[in-house]
């Protein structure tokens, strides 16, 4: 079957046990009911949301197993699982003994596009380690800019089967993907898609890297056009090697260098196409400045030429890919300027979770007062400080494992500040950012960007993000 046929299943009577209750087991479990399946769907938890949750299911005729998540009904033919839920899970080891088959949203979703009466709408898929929100996001406003019907969908809080099953109809869809959702997407086919980068992270859930960099490599299974990766990371261009690709499918790298033929690079401060041009030994395009990449931080503007490579394979001209980008505006807490304050910048990078990230955003600037620390999540901290080491001004530390960055400065940037926060409370920020502020001299940045979970100290990172934004207002207003 070609790969960008729609395939049809026959529902009818079909014994479906659905893995979960949340953003993506309610509406499969309700569109497969629609669709004259026999759905039972289980959850661990039996709370007062998940029993809200059960009745209206069971209103429409649904099974619903609270407090049960494990077992499996008897007379399942397939199971449709909440990405999350880990692979090693009894419910599954029962499924695959039995011989019965496991989708995740990502594969229902892509299995049911088309059978609404709607056009089925290729995908453009990114995944990666970080920046994919950011990168999808560009993509949407790019393939916005050219005028196509588009929307960024999957991974990023717009579920995919709502998106293929809705009123709407779509040219092409830009699609974020995690590794989990690969994990359970078998004969998921993209039109094009793009590996960020590859660094540890959930490690726990896959089991090993190796596997985690196969989940994250099955984005170019079956790809009709471009697989896209980055020069910089050769793991993500041997899983391109590694892929199963249809007939004419090309390898496009993108660098932050010059680009090569069958790459997207940067000369002189304009980015520019060497892949999808008439004569690419000889030729390249020109498709916007690095000054219209919002902000201009180098991983950003990897993210930029990304989003550009999978836009121009599916035919966006330069001149869109340029709008697009002026277009574009980052989430919050993704190095968000929140203010100045004298003349040092405050940047809220919040959303800097893991080292990776977190590399980036220093990388970023070249004088930095660092405010840093939560949950490590089993991350170690060497690498990060020595890269960084040379451009920080002062750091200031709190969270649970602040401990192990400390520990890393003292190895690595002996002479650098450091403040350790003991406490935990909700001021705590507001007294980092005043240790931050004083640390500064004129032209630094202060910088949020944890390199770890906040769970230990906020809801999340948008909370511990916000928290900061508010500190450094409340500085702003009394320095004014
Ligand atoms: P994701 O959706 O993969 O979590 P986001 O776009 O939300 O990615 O960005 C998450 C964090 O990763 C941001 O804090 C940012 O600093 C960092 N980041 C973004 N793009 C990159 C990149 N290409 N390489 C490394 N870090 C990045």
């Amino acid at each position: 079957m070609g790969s960008q046929e729609v395939s049809t299943v026959d529902w009818q009577g079909k014994h479906l046990t659905v893995a979960g209750l949340g953003v993506s087991g309610i509406p499969a479990a309700r569109a497969l009911h629609e669709r004259g399946a026999v759905v039972t769907v289980v959850n661990d938890g039996e709370d007062e949301r998940a029993r809200a949750q059960a009745a209206e299911l069971e209103a429409l005729g649904i099974t619903v197993r609270l407090g049960d998540g494990a077992t499996l009904p008897p007379s399942t033919e397939l199971v449709v699982t909440a990405p999350g839920w880990q692979p090693d899970k009894p419910l599954f080891l029962a499924a695959a003994e039995a011989g019965v088959d496991i989708w995740g949203d990502v594969e229902l979703a892509w299995r049911l596009r088309g059978t609404n009466g709607r056009k089925a709408a290729p995908w453009l898929a990114v995944t990666g380690t970080n920046g994919k929100t950011t990168t999808v996001r560009m993509l949407a406003s790019i393939l916005e800019a050219a005028g196509l019907r588009t929307a960024a969908v999957g991974n990023i809080g717009v579920s995919l089967l709502d998106a293929v099953l809705g009123e709407q109809e779509y040219d092409v869809l830009a699609v974020e993907l995690s590794s989990y959702q690969l994990h359970w997407a078998p004969s998921l086919r993209a039109h094009s898609a793009a590996v960020l980068n590859l660094a540890p992270d959930h490690l726990d859930w896959h089991g090993s890297m190796e596997a985690y960099a196969a989940d994250k490599g099955r984005v170019y299974e079956g790809n009709t056009v471009a697989c896209v990766y980055n020069a910089a990371d050769p793991a993500t261009e041997d899983l391109v090697r590694e892929a199963d690709v249809e007939e004419g499918c090309r390898a496009i790298g993108f660098t932050l260098g010059t680009p090569g033929p069958s790459q997207l690079g940067v000369v002189d401060g304009i980015l520019v196409d060497r892949a999808f041009v008439a004569n690419r030994q000889k030729q390249a395009q020109e498709l916007a400045e690095v000054s219209d990449v919002n902000p201009p931080a180098p991983h950003n503007i990897a993210n930029a030429l990304a989003a550009a490579a999978l836009a121009r394979a599916f035919g966006v001209e330069p001149a869109a890919v340029r709008d697009g980008l002026r277009n574009f505006r980052p989430d919050a807490h993704r190095i968000e300027h929140v203010a100045d304050i004298g003349d040092v910048a405050y940047v809220d990078d919040s959303k800097a979770t893991n080292t990776h990230a977190t590399e980036a955003s220093l990388a970023a600037y070249d004088s930095i007062v660092w405010i840093a620390g939560g949950l490590a999540k089993g991350a170690t901290f060497d690498e990060l400080v020595t890269g960084a080491a040379k451009r920080l001004r002062g750091v200031v530390l709190m969270g649970a494992d602040r401990a192990l960055i400390r520990e890393a400065l003292t190895r690595h940037a002996p002479e650098v500040p450091v403040v350790d926060l003991d406490r935990t409370d909700t001021g705590a920020m507001s007294e980092a950012v005043e240790h931050a502020a004083r640390l500064a001299r004129p032209g630094d940045t202060v910088l949020l960007a944890p390199a770890c979970a906040s769970m230990d100290m906020f809801t999340n990172y948008n909370k511990r993000g916000e928290a900061f934004a508010d500190a450094v207002r409340a500085r702003a207003e009394t320095s004014a």
